[in-house]
């Protein structure tokens, strides 16, 4: 699993209440067992897995990645992961700070989110 990456995109934002926080696994690496798995497309290029039972966010992919992003507050007891980064923070609202010291990625080239 990749270190945590944290998006503070508007639609993050919006679908979370907060940013998102996600690791993400090689796709040959990934067994989804969940049969309640949704995908709503959340733009031309990705979309986003929830429960369709309880609504809880747990995935978002890139069509073009050959990995899927796992939200991290959907991984069970401790991962050992951490935030290695912080992205889109020009789009963070203005109610919270960034404290953690980790990388901030403010330049707004990336034009895909976690
Ligand atoms: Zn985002």
């Amino acid at each position: 699993m990749r270190p945590i990456m944290a998006c503070h995109c508007s639609q993050c934002r919006k679908q979370s209440g907060f940013y998102f926080a996600a690791t993400a696994a090689d796709d040959v690496n990934l067994t989804i067992n969940e049969t309640s798995l949704k995908w709503y497309k959340a733009s031309p290029e990705a979309k986003r897995g929830f429960c369709g039972e309880c609504g809880s966010a747990l995935f978002w992919k890139h069509q073009k990645d050959s990995f899927t992003s796992v939200l991290a507050g959907s991984i069970d007891g401790s991962s050992g992961l951490e935030i290695s980064e912080h992205i889109f923070v020009k789009d963070k609202p203005d109610w919270y700070e960034i404290t953690d010291g980790k990388p901030i990625k403010n330049d707004g080239k990336n034009t895909v989110c976690l």
